[in-house]
């Protein structure tokens, strides 16, 4: 294996990789964004860690492809301390499949290489990790955020969609590295992430994809990015908001708060045939309420990080949490309350990890816990909007209409 380095890049390109999914669908969050300050636009609790397991992962790649990952615990990066439960759940996994792909014979790579686009001036990325192996590439990206889960190729209706931002990764690495991708024939576009809500999603995802393929999403980028200077932009809400960090500016987002300011306060029903009208204003009602819920993450999450950063937002302030006791020295204290007279069942709890939590760890490890360990008990009973109810539970009306019909049937039974 032959590693080959460069110095890392930490300005943001308006177009760059990670947000081309966006600009391809909405043309019009590049400028949004732009009024957005830079430092508000990442999302804090995803970005500290996954950037300390980035740069963990690289730390290892760059001094030796075998060295211990367990030694990555408790190093910190940014203001991000990595736990041993990252190393477990995430660099550990991470770090054994990409080791295999380097140890194949004749492997060389680059590792946070920062690549330039074609075509579209002042638009660049860093690719995690681009692998040549004979006359193949390997284009990988690491996620290690804990959400959903992010495929290489989505399928959507009849088509399937490929990852915008590995082509993204591949385009701009072949055009900025003509002669590691002289003579290829295949490029391989790879997500590894070992960790994500959806516990049975594969750590790896992958897809194939042909230099024609590039070439036609250069042109398709090129035509996004170039509606995006133009003077009507398209603006369109989709999955792809999740991250933009326009979403408090964005009026797709801020117009159901106008709708919201003229909701009329349903009256009580005079008469039983009121019902209805009194039912769908609720139903209206949460609508508004669902379709500005997010909205209030995003203001919250932005103007909380102005605040810590020194920043004036008016009417808000910090304010400090509850105080929550904790031992000085947990060892020192377990010795002394011991001595004290305490039994060790009074001071000390041990309690079983949650299913999700042993079988993220057990994934990490290739085992599969078996599901007969496991039982499922539901909390109760929530309110969601009807396409969401995953496990519909019946009205009263509807239990004893069921019932009715149940017994019915049961009694002609009996009686033929
Ligand atoms: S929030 Fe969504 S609709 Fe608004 S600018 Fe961003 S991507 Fe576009």
């Amino acid at each position: 294996m032959n590693a080959i380095l460069q110095t890392q890049e930490p300005v943001h390109s308006p177009f760059g990789g990670s947000v081309a999914g966006r600009i391809l669908h909405c043309p019009a969050s590049v400028a949004l964004v732009q009024s957005v300050p830079a430092y508000l636009r990442k999302p804090s609790v995803y970005a500290a860690r996954g950037t300390a397991c980035h740069s963990a992962i690289a730390l290892l790649l760059a001094e030796d492809t075998h060295a211990l990952v367990g030694g990555l615990a408790g190093k910190t990066f940014g203001n991000y301390t990595i736990t041993p439960d990252d190393v477990a759940n995430a660099l550990a996994p991470a770090y054994a499949y990409v080791e295999t792909l380097l140890d194949t014979p004749g492997a060389e790579y680059y590792l946070e290489q920062r690549v330039v686009f074609p075509v579209i001036p002042d638009t660049w990325g860093t690719v995690d990790l681009v692998v040549r192996i004979g006359r193949t590439i390997h284009v990988c990206d690491f996620k290690f955020g804990v959400g959903v889960s992010v495929l290489a190729l989505t399928p959507d209706g009849d088509e399937d969609v490929i990852n915008a931002q590995l082509l993204f990764y591949a385009a701009a690495a072949r055009h900025s590295l003509p002669e590691f991708f002289a003579g290829v024939e295949s490029i391989v576009l790879t997500i590894i992430q070992p960790v994500s809500i959806d516990v049975d999603a594969a750590m790896v995802s992958s897809v194939t994809v042909t230099h024609a393929e590039l070439d036609e999403f250069v042109a398709r980028y090129r035509v996004a990015c170039k509606e995006a200077l133009s003077d009507a932009p398209r603006l369109e809400r989709g999955s792809w908001c999740r991250f933009c960090p326009a979403r408090p500016i964005c009026s797709k987002h801020t117009a159901p708060l106008l709708e919201l300011a003229q909701f009329v306060v349903p009256t009580p029903p005079a008469a039983p045939a009121d019902k209805t009208s009194y039912l769908q204003a609720l139903a209206a009602g949460l609508d508004l309420v669902n379709a500005v819920k997010d909205l209030r993450t995003a203001l919250h999450d932005q103007a909380k990080r102005a605040l810590e950063n020194g920043d004036q937002v008016p009417g808000y302030a910090l304010s400090a949490g509850r105080a929550e006791r904790s031992w000085h020295n947990e060892d020192t204290a377990i010795g002394a309350l011991i001595r004290l007279g305490l039994a060790r069942g009074d001071v000390i709890a041990e309690t079983i990890r949650s299913p999700k939590q042993v079988e993220l760890r057990a994934k990490a490890r290739g085992i599969k816990v078996p599901q007969e360990l496991i039982v499922s008990n539901r909390s109760g009973v929530s309110l969601v909007r009807s396409e969401n109810a995953h496990a519909p539970v019946p009205g009263r009306v509807e239990t004893a209409r069921a019932f009715s019909e149940a017994l019915e049937a049961f009694q002609g039974g009996r009686q033929a």
